[in-house]
């Protein structure tokens, strides 16, 4: 089974696309969907996240306070990287069980993001979805309610946009409407299934 990795910026259309691709009926496996379901009360990782950032990282029901723990760690990279090494062995974990229990041609990761945590070797090839900074400011905006300090302190904590493009093994330039994204994920169907026919 072809594994495609799909990445791209804050705001650039990856939900856009892989629900798409999902409509044909595509396998799609979402990274941050699984990192919500690790960290689910009465999960081990979040018994660990307690134990090391302390009781006010949950709410009074219990469950993780997602926008505070996001505050603890965007101001302390050390404590960053402890919540990834809680987190990202386990994600990659259930990524890889899921991937095993499927059987399709082809399946899409999901994963914001794929560059900036080095896991290129997961995947046989690496589904770039690109916007201009512009248009992810004007999509984060509308959809988030966010200012433009905050998505430029989100866009700047990414990776720039050449090494990601750099990396591309397909493109999808996500600037025109809706509909021409359509034809994009249609074609790129029409390719992955070759590909996974003839390897
Ligand atoms: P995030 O990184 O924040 O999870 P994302 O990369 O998954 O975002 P989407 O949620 O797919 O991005 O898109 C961001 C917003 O822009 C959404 O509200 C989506 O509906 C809208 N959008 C995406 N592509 C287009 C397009 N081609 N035309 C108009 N709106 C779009």
């Amino acid at each position: 089974m072809l594994l495609i990795g799909l990445t791209g910026g804050i705001g650039s259309g990856k939900t856009a696309v892989s629900d798409r691709f999902a409509a044909l009926g595509v396998p799609i496996i979402d990274t941050d969907q699984l990192s919500r379901e690790l960290v689910a009360p009465g999960e081990p990782a979040l018994g660990e996240i307690r134990a090391d950032f302390g009781p006010e990282i949950l709410t009074d029901t219990g469950e993780l306070d997602r926008p505070a723990l996001r505050r603890r760690v965007f101001a302390d990279p050390a404590a960053r990287r402890r919540l990834e090494a809680i987190l990202h062995p386990r994600i990659r974990e259930a990524m890889l069980a899921r991937v095993r229990s499927l059987n399709a041609p082809y399946v899409i990761l999901v994963i914001p993001l794929l560059l900036e945590t080095g896991q290129q070797d997961l995947v046989d090839r690496i589904l770039v979805v690109d916007t201009s900074p512009e248009a992810q400011r004007a999509r984060v905006r509308q959809r988030d309610g966010l200012e433009d300090d905050q998505i430029d302190q989100m866009l700047a904590a990414q990776i720039d946009r050449n090494t990601r493009l750099a990396a591309a093994d397909d493109l999808i330039r996500n600037d025109a409407d809706l509909h021409t994204l359509d034809h994009a994920v249609a074609r790129l169907h029409a390719k992955y299934l070759a590909l996974s026919a003839s390897s």
